[in-house]
């Protein structure tokens, strides 16, 4: 059915692509506090993982800061959706500030997970990519040294644990399906007392745009993902895309990125978007192809449904905040 027609020139538009739940409520929080409180309204570290999202809060009065300590104290600071260790909770509090913390649902199930298997006395392996915010704030939920970050089974090998601890796994939410289902099945072949989340900790969102861009990559010349580098699940879809037989495959953070030249030959071109970009993003480079001849085809894919209940406002009339 996707097959070229002749020398017909397509852009396939996987679905689905764009922004997720998350994006979307972590987003709406930051418009919301502008609205009821006027700026400023700080934001620790990018909201999301998107260049563009943060210009545009910015100009609407948004200040994003590194870490808490640059935040004033009693302002409104706003803590990303990637997650947050508990030690910043703490240093907001000390600051006297009105934290609203705008982590995402599925990344709150993660640290609820690791905090309990800690409790339990497990030893916890983190399949993730270190340095990454969600690692950072994950790893932040229980003391120093409880946990171990993995990327790949070569890490296992040099890790100082006996064969019978007690571990447990977690997955940050945005890694790839199929290195993660690999890193899983080391952990086990490793450890025989391993325990793991009962639904997976990949989100939906990840695993929608992951399947959806496999799905069509073998079919395509060329793969762009509109991205940040910053953003793991971008990256993620520039992989999944070269492993699905794509050679090709790219980043671009806006439509002016796109290197019309080095794909002038390509018949059929892939489009994705990362969950953290903006469709206008798409939208433009979707644009920008039309106008150079090619056809715009909606890929069917999921649908999805998925909607979280926006972030209260309400706990930011407190000065505290719980831990
Ligand atoms: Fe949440 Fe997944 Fe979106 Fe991250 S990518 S914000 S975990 S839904």
């Amino acid at each position: 059915l996707l097959q070229p027609i002749g020398e017909e020139r397509r852009v396939l538009l996987a679905n689905p692509r764009g922004f997720c739940a998350g994006v979307e409520r972590a987003i709406s929080v930051v418009e919301a506090a502008l609205d009821r409180f006027g700026p400023p309204v700080f934001v620790r570290r990018a909201i999301v993982h998107n260049r563009e999202v943060v210009e545009r809060l910015e100009r609407r009065g948004a200040i994003f800061v590194a870490e808490i300590g640059e935040v004033p104290e009693g302002a409104i600071a706003i803590l990303s959706a990637h997650g947050s260790a508990r030690s910043v909770k703490v240093a907001g509090q000390a600051r006297n500030l009105r934290l609203v913390d705008a982590i995402c649902p599925l990344v709150a199930k993660v640290h609820a997970e690791v905090e309990n298997w800690y409790r339990a006395g497990r030893h916890i392996l983190l399949i993730g990519h270190q340095g990454h915010p969600e690692i950072v704030g994950t790893i932040g939920q229980v003391p120093a040294g409880a946990i171990s970050v993995v990327a790949s089974p070569a890490d296992l090998e040099v890790l100082d644990l006996a064969a019978n601890s007690a571990v447990a796994y977690a997955v940050q939410t945005t890694f790839a399906t199929h290195d993660a289902e690999e890193m899983i099945a080391a952990i086990k072949a490793r450890f025989a007392d391993c325990v793991g989340p009962r639904t997976s900790d990949i989100c939906y969102a990840t695993t929608n745009r992951q399947r959806a861009v496999e799905a069509m990559a073998a079919q395509c010349d060329v793969v762009i993902v509109a991205g940040d580098v910053t953003s793991s699940n971008a990256q993620r879809l520039v992989e999944v895309a070269r492993a699905a037989g794509c050679p090709e495959a790219f980043l671009v953070a806006v439509a002016a990125e796109v290197p019309f030249e080095r794909i002038a030959k390509a018949t059929t071109i892939g489009l994705t978007a990362a969950a953290s970009t903006p469709d206008w993003i798409v939208e433009a480079i979707s644009t920008s192809l039309r106008s150079r001849g090619y056809s715009l085809v909606e890929v069917p894919g999921v649908q999805e449904t998925t909607r979280f209940k926006p972030v209260s406002l309400e706990t930011i009339d407190r000065a505290s905040f719980p831990t």
